[in-house]
This record gives C-alpha cells, structure tokens and sequence, in this order.
C-alpha cells in the first residue's frame, strides 16, 4: 500500500481491500466498486470530479485517500505513429510506455520496473541496470492514464514481470476484473524471459497470456544472450507450458528475436521445429534493434521469412513481427528512458 502525503494510494487495489480500506476509515464499503469505476475507467485525478457519490462521502475520501493516478511527465511521436511516453512515480521512478497502432489493433507495451536487472544482450534496459520496482498502481496507471483507446495489452515494455511478481499479479488482476479495466483477459499478455517460481504463479494465479523470450534453442547459447537461462532453465518454462491444462486456451508465445550469424543458422532452424511442434505454441520472429554501431545486427528479411515458412510448414504457428517506433527509441529492446 503506497501513501502519499499521508493518504493511501488507491490506484492498484483491487475490490476487496478498497472495501477494507474505506471500513478502515469508517466510510461505507459499498461505495468501493464505484470508487473503483472512476478510478480505472473514469482515470479520475481527483475525488471531487466524481458525480455520484455523496459529496459528504468525497469529503472523507479526500482526508484520507489519493487515486494515485498521474499523467505522462513527456511524449515523443514516432513517424509511423507509435507514441512513447514518459512516467514517473511519486519516489521519482522512471519507466516508458510505448502506444502502437497498426490497422484496427492498438496496443500499449506497459512497464513493470524502472530498469531491469536480467541483463539480456539484446535489451538497452538491460544495459542500464535496475532502479526499482513499480507498484501493480504505477504499473496500470499506464494505461488508465493512456491519451489513446487500445485493443490489447503487453507488459513487455522495460523490466521482467517475474522479477515484480506479486505487484504484477495484482495489476493483471485490476486489468481483467470486471470492477477494474476489465480488459478482455485474452487482451492481455505478460513476456517474460521465464523465471520459473514466478511463471508457475502467472499460470495458476491469472488469465493472461503469456510470452517466453527464448532468442536461442541452445541453452548455453541463450546463457550468452539472456543470461537468466543460467538460474531458469527455458526447458524447466516449457515443460511447465506444455504441461499446463489449458482449458482457457490461453495463448502462449516464444519471442525469438533474430541476430544475424547468433540465432539464425539452419541449425537453430530445425532446434526450433524440433522443440515446438505438436505443443500449439507459437513463434514470434522479432528483428534486432543494434544498441551500438559495431555490435551485432539483425537477420535479414529473407532469413526471417525462411525461419517463418518452414515453421509454418512444419505446423508451428509462426510470424514476423514489423519494427515499430524505431525512430523514437521505442521498438523492442530499445527503452532505456531515465537513465541516468
Ligand atoms: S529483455 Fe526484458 S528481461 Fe531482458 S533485460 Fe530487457 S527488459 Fe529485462
């Protein structure tokens, strides 16, 4: 539970413990869904903006809560129109929200740390180490607080949400509840590079989708790209994937982002089909985004329509995702806003 100038944060709870808290201070608990209505789908800044519930009852709100909610602190336009945004926390935490358009999807990367300590070769927020942890408020105020309408979801933007697991449960659970965003829960889709205790709980515990970054069927190969794979095994995510009853029909994902002459040989190529066929999950084919000028580079279209057809003919689901926001630092792997 945050507090702000001595008054409790309520952006991040979810019905319940709104509830608790309103009893807490002796107001009736039965205004907490409706609390909860301005707050995630009204993005409220303040309480008395509220037009339905006693003005006495906004009066104690205010002497005892905030909605927590904040507005971007800055915003950079990409020319193929994805947007970045810039957030910030009370304690002054840092993270960046990317807004993608394309057609009649619209999808918003959210962030769920202000850095990240996983380190993964391919990632500038891995590069720029670790400031903290956002809270599951911080983390859906990204979307209250989002300028756009979406049609889905990624917590893919700068952190790993097995890192933040419990403020990332919560903040699933605030997007899908029916008293929260209510998100539709195949909207929405958590990426991880697969820290296994925290994959067990985002299985069990929500509905989301999920997206395991693998960039190499090799596990001494992936150790040098993402070195995770020294702790959590990939093998040990996809056996608890393959394993899952998934009566939902959750939708899950392998991110693999191409690295020309790392991850791209025929041999990957047949690792790949080898792993994956018959287990219904599908492959996303990422271009690299180079960090320096003399570094690695990504595969070529070619390569990674190759990669794709032969997947697909081998009856994996398979596609090639664009780059988006490159020119405003805001495609995959390139957020690295507030560093210092
Ligand atoms: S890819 Fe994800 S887990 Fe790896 S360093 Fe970047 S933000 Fe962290």
């Amino acid at each position: 539970m945050k507090i702000i100038d001595d008054r409790i944060s309520l952006a991040g709870s979810d019905l319940d413990k709104t509830g608790l808290l309103l009893a807490d201070k002796g107001i009736d608990s039965r205004y907490a869904r409706r609390l909860l209505y301005w707050i995630y789908r009204r993005g409220i800044g303040a309480f008395p903006d509220i037009n339905d519930i006693p003005r006495t009852v906004l009066e104690a709100l205010d002497r005892y809560f905030v909605t927590g909610l904040t507005s971007p602190v800055a915003s950079q336009v990409s020319s193929d129109g994805s947007v970045k945004y810039l957030f910030s926390t009370p304690e002054g935490l840092l993270h960046e929200t990317v807004w993608l358009p394309d057609g009649r999807r619209k999808t918003v990367c959210i962030s769920v740390q202000s850095g990240c300590r996983m380190g993964c070769r391919f990632c500038a927020t891995g590069q720029n180490g670790w400031r903290g942890n956002l809270t599951a408020g911080a983390i859906v105020n990204q979307v209250v607080k989002l300028p756009h309408d979406f049609t889905h979801i990624v917590l893919m933007g700068m952190g790993e949400p097995g890192d933040n697991i419990d403020e990332v449960i919560r903040a699933c659970n605030v997007l899908t509840a029916e008293w929260g965003l209510a998100a539709g829960r195949s909207k929405v889709t958590v990426s991880t590079v697969g820290v296994t205790p925290s994959l067990r709980r985002l299985l069990d515990e929500t509905e989301c989708n999920i997206t395991l970054s693998l960039h190499s069927p090799f596990p001494d190969e992936r150790r040098r790209v993402i070195p995770a794979e020294a702790r959590w095994p990939f093998a040990e995510s996809l056996e608890m994937l393959t394993g899952y009853d998934n009566k939902r029909k959750r939708r899950f994902t392998v991110a693999y982002v191409m690295i020309n002459g790392v991850n791209d040989s025929d041999r990957h190529l047949g690792e790949l089909i080898r792993l994956f066929s018959g287990t219904g999950i599908r492959i996303n084919l990422l271009p690299f985004h180079p960090l320096t000028e003399d570094g690695d580079r990504s595969s070529d279209e070619k390569t990674m329509m190759k990669f794709k057809h032969q997947l697909v003919s081998s009856g994996i689901g398979a596609s090639v995702r664009r780059s988006r926001g490159l020119d405003i630092d805001a495609a995959c792997g390139m957020l690295a806003g507030g560093r210092s």
